[in-house]
């Protein structure tokens, strides 16, 4: 048990659980690792290859909604390396324009750059990123990622 507070009721003690508790019927899943909130069954997943949560537990209409701000906020960054020259290294640029799309999201959601991932999120919050991101081109996000290291330099 940790305290990890729930979204979804009062409850902020989350117990580490598996897959075969979240999934019964998907044995391919057993081995994935969540924090599930024990009175309500709210749920959040881990970091990769950790058991470190990813948010707060949510019920399915919140996962559902971060599933959705992820389908369009990936692309975003994933796409990144076509702005670039062919030579250039695909992953660094990946991983520099995922930076700057959750720096660029944080400031338009007024979050810290702690609070803004989609497993933190409410479902208002998912709801006002999709709306933010479905707007958002990652030329967009560039130019303002490069203005603001202009200003801080
Ligand atoms: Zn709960």
């Amino acid at each position: 048990m940790i305290t990890l507070p729930c979204l979804e009721c009062p409850n902020d003690q989350a117990e580490f659980v598996t897959g075969a508790v979240i999934y019964p019927h998907r044995p391919e899943l057993a081995e994935k690792k969540a924090w599930r909130c024990s009175s309500c069954g709210a749920y959040v997943g881990c970091h990769p290859g950790t058991v470190e949560p990813l948010g707060r537990p949510a019920g399915p209409e919140t996962r559902n909604a971060r599933q959705y701000v992820h389908r369009i906020l990936d692309p975003l960054w994933r796409d990144a390396p076509a702005f670039y020259d062919k030579g250039a290294k695909a992953y660094g640029i990946r991983r520099a324009a995922r930076t700057r799309v959750y720096a660029w999201l944080a400031d338009r959601m007024g979050l810290t750059a702690e609070e803004c991932h989609t497993g933190m999120f409410t479902i208002e919050q998912c709801r006002e990123a999709y709306r933010l991101l479905k707007q958002a081109t990652y030329a967009d996000i560039r130019q303002w990622a490069k203005a603001r290291e202009e200003k801080a330099a």
